[in-house]
């Protein structure tokens, strides 16, 4: 690394595909002196005409610098495009996708190979990358010595979140929020099923659901309340008794509407499942006990 406070730290960045370009650019247009590689080598070429050094093979960018950043598809690639390098005394940062177990089996493996690593789980999509004030930002998780030493860096291309000492808590945060943004999608797709066929002008619609998607975003809070002091029925207002109620009203509307009930009957059968248990002056923090094994 630089210790030049004047000049920019130099990086090295595996992985040009449409995020890895984006975080490639970002550093560039930020002054950092920057080695990149890609496997289908052509991906280089704009970035080359940017500024960009551009290394023949993935053991060569590793060489180039200290810190090395890797953007790859998944987990399995990382471990291929590195075979060859030695990673010797290098800080890694890994920002491919992955899962909890993947990143701590990939930590313990650099730390074999004399490298510290960094894990990270990008939650931005490539155009809030370099974009301040995109709400952009990155979970890192892993030696918090490593995270100080390179956050300045690491904070060019989008916000940094860390996480915890434990190098699988990044990819366990993504995609635990990951997770609860598919189960938002299933609940639009729904939405927007039933009402499609219907004279609603989607366009003031759209932001009716949003907005109501909003205001309902905070229930989370009270879930970790409940979760906190064991007590499910702290502060209830809608409680599950009067819930499952309702949700026979979502079903029967979407068989009038003549729209599938799939995204809907998993969750309203856990409900009934908890409301069957003897739970009804709970709220759905119960359905979370049935969920873990
Ligand atoms: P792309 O599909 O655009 O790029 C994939 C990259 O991985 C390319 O550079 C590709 O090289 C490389 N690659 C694939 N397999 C191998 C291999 N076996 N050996 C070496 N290189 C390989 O994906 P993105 O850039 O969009 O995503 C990269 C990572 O960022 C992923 O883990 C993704 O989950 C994560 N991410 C992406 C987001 C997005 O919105 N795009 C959002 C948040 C995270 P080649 O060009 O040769 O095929």
């Amino acid at each position: 690394m630089n210790d030049n406070t004047f000049e920019k730290s130099r990086l090295t960045l595996l992985g040009l595909g449409v995020m890895g370009t984006a975080l490639a650019r970002a550093w560039l247009a930020a002054g950092h002196p920057l080695t990149v590689w890609n496997r289908t080598a052509g991906r280089a070429d704009p970035l080359a005409a940017e500024g960009a050094m551009v290394a023949g093979t993935a053991a060569e960018a590793v060489a180039a610098s200290d810190l090395v950043v890797i953007c790859l598809l998944d987990d399995a690639s990382v471990g291929e495009a590195l075979a060859d390098a030695d990673l010797t005394g290098k800080d890694l940062v890994n920002l491919t996708t992955g899962t909890p177990a993947q990143a701590r089996a990939r930590a313990e493996w650099a730390e074999k190979r004399g490298a510290r690593l960094l894990d990270g789980g990008i939650m931005a999509v490539p155009p809030m990358i370099g974009a301040p004030g995109s709400g952009g930002y990155v979970f890192y998780s892993g030696s918090r010595a490593l995270f100080d030493a390179h956050h300045d860096t690491l904070a060019v291309p989008a916000g940094t979140t860390y996480v915890g000492e434990d190098p699988g808590f990044a990819a366990l945060h993504d995609v635990a929020l990951l997770s609860a943004m598919t189960g938002m999608f299933a609940g639009i797709s729904h939405a927007f099923a039933l009402v499609r066929k219907e004279d609603v002008a989607l366009k003031d619609f759209a932001p009716l659901l949003v907005g109501w998607l909003t205001a309902m975003a905070p229930y989370a809070y009270g879930i970790t309340g409940h979760l906190e002091s064991g007590d499910y029925t702290e502060g209830v207002v809608s409680n599950l008794a009067m819930m499952v109620e309702g949700n026979a009203t979502l079903l029967r509307t979407a068989e009038e509407q003549g729209v599938s009930a799939e995204l809907l009957t998993p969750f309203t059968a856990l409900m009934e499942r908890r409301l069957a248990d003897g739970h009804g002056d709970e709220d759905t923090t119960g359905v979370i006990d049935l969920l873990t094994r």
